[in-house]
């Protein structure tokens, strides 16, 4: 068994091999195998106050916001679906980008001058969602 492992884990592209690693441990965690709320929300099982939208991306006003303005950027695609921060990979690190870009371009259009963006990494980095998100935060009211 021991040795199935190791061999698991040597055969993996380094790029995977953390997060691969991680299953072999772990097995798959709850957030891999059932849908998270984000999930519901791109999908439109759970309805969204939209605010932003591309082929790509979609962004929606958090229901407990912490700032006059505070929106919520995930990434739609299946293909580009990361749990976290922690799990990016040299496949998917431009998911990250593709929501900054879109942070900036919804900025832009709405006219606000100032913002904060940031990303809870984890859960003891106050991470509740298991599914890539770029908080979106400013004083400007919409
Ligand atoms: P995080 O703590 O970084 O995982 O952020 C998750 C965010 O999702 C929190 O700020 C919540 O307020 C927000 N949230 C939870 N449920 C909803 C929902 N149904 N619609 C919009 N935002 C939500």
């Amino acid at each position: 068994m021991f040795w199935q492992k190791n061999q698991c884990r040597f055969a993996v592209s380094r790029t995977n091999s953390l997060l691969f690693a991680r299953f072999i441990e772990f097995g798959y965690p709850a957030f891999m195998t059932e849908p998270t709320l984000f999930h519901k929300i791109v999908s439109g099982e759970i309805p969204c106050d939209k605010v932003y939208e591309t082929d790509e991306v979609l962004g929606f006003k958090d229901i407990h916001p912490k700032a006059p303005t505070h929106i919520l950027f995930i990434a739609k695609k299946e293909e580009h679906f990361v749990p976290s921060i922690m799990d990016i990979t040299d496949e998917t690190h431009h998911v990250t980008c593709m929501l900054i870009r879109a942070a900036r371009e919804f900025a832009s259009k709405q006219g606000i001058e100032g913002y904060k963006l940031s990303f809870n990494c984890g859960a003891k980095g106050g991470q509740e969602v298991f599914y890539l998100h770029l908080h979106f935060m400013s004083q400007e009211s919409l």
